[in-house]
């Protein structure tokens, strides 16, 4: 049996009459910049975000950089943002020029610990970017009264996390901003690279739409340096279509971990050497991005390959805490400046959790992880 960690070919082949026709349309139109197509998905976004507005744009990492920068965020300011993410989400801030401190995870949910948050904010401090991992939502109560204290805006990157949900409150709309990914592999991914930002605010939307188009208020008419962040008629287009399938596929990633969790308890003794993906004790809504095992005394690796070796798809989602990345060196972060992120990276393993994988292959999976730690 083969187990892809990814396999995007069922989806695309119930979708794929529907959606080659409306590529035509557009291709037809030979219009492919923003349009129509664009602000019909906007739309659709901003409600199933439970935002009041939002603004397509070329990828999740430019979706971070742009609310960067309508906040005029850059040299001399502060971000405090969790060192267990995605590179985009320091990436973002680094590129317009402010300075990334890292706060460190909570254990269970692997998000910024906000325990952790208050204590590295300084008099430079001017925004927090709380990351919603693996599609399960940080605890931003906290995050939120911490932001309001200290007068700092917050960008939650929302990018593993579309419909997923805090309190009953749509992730991406709790924040003043929002950051989601249309990158293939994410839950809503289009055929290349998008993304998007939420806000409830109308002065920053139009501040969005502005900075999307170079800063142009009117035409050729620049108030501000902004950039070629503008999404395209074709991937949004794509992007409305698969919108309408999003929540029987979440649905079917929560069916999927339920099933993994029955199936890892008929083996005591494995569940003695990993630890399954922890749900946050606040209410919540895991749409399940990625299912991610701790994997303790230095096996993770050679669980790895072991797997790898038989066909099932794994990947390490990631193995060195930012603080540590050499691009980071001259910020000064040093081993044990973040040590559950350190560790957290040193065991964390991702399993298959594809809507359309099934129940045999969850059991193969985890039959032969049984294997490496009987063998
Ligand atoms: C994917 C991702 C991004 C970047 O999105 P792109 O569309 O690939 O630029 C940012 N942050 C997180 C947490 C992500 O997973």
């Amino acid at each position: 049996m083969k187990v892809p960690l990814l396999d995007l070919q069922g989806q695309y082949n119930n979708l794929k009459d529907e959606i080659i026709k409306e590529m035509i349309e557009i291709c037809d139109s030979q219009r492919f910049i923003l349009g129509p197509k664009v602000e019909k998905l906007e739309k659709e976004i901003a409600e199933y975000c439970q935002s009041n507005y939002s603004c397509g744009v070329t990828s999740g990492s430019d979706a971070l950089i742009i609310a960067l920068m309508v906040e005029n965020i850059g040299y001399g300011d502060e971000v405090i943002t969790t060192p267990f993410t995605f590179f985009a989400t320091v990436g973002a801030i680094v590129r317009v020029g402010a300075k990334p401190v890292f706060a460190d995870i909570d254990p269970e949910t692997f998000n910024i610990d906000p325990k952790s948050i208050e204590a590295k904010i300084t008099d430079k401090t001017k925004a927090i970017i709380p990351v919603h991992l693996f599609g399960q939502s940080a605890d931003m109560d906290p995050i939120m009264e911490i932001a309001k204290k200290h007068n700092l805006i917050v960008i939650e990157d929302a990018c593993q996390a579309i419909g997923s949900e805090y309190k009953g409150k749509r992730v991406g709309s709790i924040g003043d901003y929002g950051a989601f990914s249309f990158f293939p592999s994410k839950n809503l991914g289009c055929f290349g690279d998008g993304g998007i930002v939420t806000t409830n605010d109308e002065e920053k939307a139009k501040l969005l739409k502005v900075f999307r188009n170079h800063g142009q208020s009117g035409t050729y008419i620049h108030d501000y340096v902004g950039g070629n962040f503008r999404l395209d008629a074709l991937q949004a287009a794509i992007l409305s279509i698969k919108l309408r399938e999003l929540d029987s596929w979440s649905v079917a990633r929560q069916k999927n971990a339920a099933e993994y969790r029955e199936i890892f308890a008929k083996y005591p003794a494995v569940l003695e050497k990993i630890k399954l993906p922890v749900e946050a004790d606040y209410e919540h809504r895991h749409i399940y991005n990625q299912f991610c095992i701790l994997v303790a005394d230095g096996k993770r690796d050679e669980l790895k390959q072991f797997l790898l070796d038989n066909e099932v798809g794994c990947a390490v989602y990631y193995p060195l805490s930012l603080h540590l990345q050499n691009c980071f060196k001259d910020l000064g972060g040093k081993v044990g400046d973040c040590p559950v992120s350190e560790k957290v990276s040193q065991e964390i393993l991702a399993l298959p959790i594809y809507p359309e994988s099934t129940t045999e292959q969850r059991e193969y999976v985890v039959a032969k992880i049984n294997e490496f730690f009987t063998k």
